[in-house]
């Protein structure tokens, strides 16, 4: 055979798939010079401490092979804390797992339990790893849209798509992009709903540190009958300002873990070492992450005050970092390129959400990520009002 007539690829995976809007957005940020509200990373350093323990982790010869599902040390006190918050108590040995970041946990969590032909349900709009993830291990997505302008979950027509092949229902509160947080009514529907099934619960609980306005993060962990049938996923990544370090955990109980494990071991076997190291001492001394609330409300609010006296109007979330915004009284345009054009001509970068909708939904909203420092929200915020 000519060379030329090789076809080493002649079918996707992914036929339809695009690159992530995450780098496309931060790409066209860069390429313009724009300020990056786009893509979800904080814009200030992790505590000095923090980067001390790692580097003394390295120095202390902590560089080969984690154990398969993580340091003990570090899933102790990660059990220790989920129970102090009032959840189930997890077996460090057999319940958790650290992993590369939530989107690891979630992708074996997927390979682990969907097979050809399972159902699972997704709520609309959904972060982007979730789809590929289902579809690639054969499963199929079934999806229930949020309410429009109050982004609820509209029960009646989750409960309609439940059925004999529903596998797993994915939960995710606090919820990006939209920043709304699940109520008790939400966990008693959920409940309602899985009772007498053998129906899993996904719950991506990667902001659980980040809930405003006296609210309280309703962790799946804290309802017994939710989480006997629940893989939960946590990220230190938004939880100590560190997406580049690219760590996380999941807990499950023991029958769900060890078919989770045996995805794990074979997707990356176990993860980066002298970062657990550093996450468990750093762990055990610091309640960094009980000040996370305050911290990211004092900006949100920040951001809302500079912004105020624009023609945006805010939808004002109730927890994570973005901050959806309303241009419905500036265009009619479609967010994918509004949000070009805001990038390319005002220099500021937002996600629009319709790429987290199988039928691009247009709400007329964009994501806003609003950790940041106060200058670099405060400059964002005068080109936003200049339009
Ligand atoms: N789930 C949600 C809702 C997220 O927003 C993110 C990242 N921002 C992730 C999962 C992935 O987290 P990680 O960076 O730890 O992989
Ligand atoms: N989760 C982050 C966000 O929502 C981005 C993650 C990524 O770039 N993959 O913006």
């Amino acid at each position: 055979m000519d060379n030329n007539d090789m076809e080493l690829i002649n079918r996707s995976k992914f036929p339809k798939a695009e690159i992530s809007i995450f780098p496309t957005m931060t790409a066209l940020a860069n390429k313009h010079n724009a300020i990056n509200l786009a893509q979800g990373f904080p814009g200030f350093g992790a505590d000095p401490h923090l980067l001390e323990l790692i580097s003394a982790a390295m120095k202390e010869g902590k560089n080969q092979y984690a154990p398969l599902t993580g340091v003990v040390a570090l899933k102790e006190m990660l059990s220790e804390q989920i129970e102090d918050r009032g959840g189930r108590c997890y077996d460090p040995i057999d319940e958790i797992t650290i992993t590369a970041g939530a989107t690891q946990a979630l992708n074996s969590v997927f390979s682990s339990i969907v097979f050809p032909g399972d159902e699972v349900i997704v709520l609309e709009p959904a972060y982007d790893c979730y789809v590929p993830s289902i579809e690639l291990n054969g499963g199929i997505t079934v999806r229930s849209s949020l309410k429009k302008e109050t982004y609820e979950v509209d029960w009646s027509d989750v409960k309609r798509k439940v059925n004999a092949r529903t596998k797993a229902i994915v939960v995710n509160t606090p919820h990006n992009p939209t920043g709304t947080i699940w109520k008790q009514k939400d966990i008693e529907e959920l409940k309602n709903i899985v009772r007498n099934t053998n129906v899993i619960i996904v719950s991506d609980e990667v902001y659980e540190h980040i809930v405003f306005d006296d609210h309280k993060h309703l962790s799946i962990c804290n309802e017994p009958q939710l989480a006997e049938r629940a893989f939960v996923i946590y990220s230190f990544g938004k939880t100590y300002h560190l997406t580049g370090w690219r760590a996380g955990y999941v807990v499950a109980p023991k029958e769900l873990m060890s078919e989770f494990v045996k995805c794990h071991q074979s997707q990356i076997y176990s993860v980066n070492t002298p970062v657990q190291h550093a996450l468990a001492i750093y762990g055990e001394n610091s309640n960094v992450h009980l000040e996370l609330n305050q911290f990211f409300q004092a900006k949100r609010d920040f951001f809302l005050k500079c912004i105020k006296g624009s023609a945006f109007t805010p939808i004002v979330p109730q927890g994570t970092y973005f901050c959806l915004l309303d241009y419905s009284s500036i265009t009619k345009a479609k967010d994918v390129d509004f949000a070009r054009r805001l990038t390319i001509e005002s220099k500021v970068a937002a996600i629009p959400i319709s790429v987290f909708f199988k039928e691009k939904r247009q709400d007329q909203v964009l994501r806003f990520c609003f950790a940041k420092n106060n200058d670099v929200l405060e400059k964002a915020a005068e080109r936003l009002k200049s339009i």
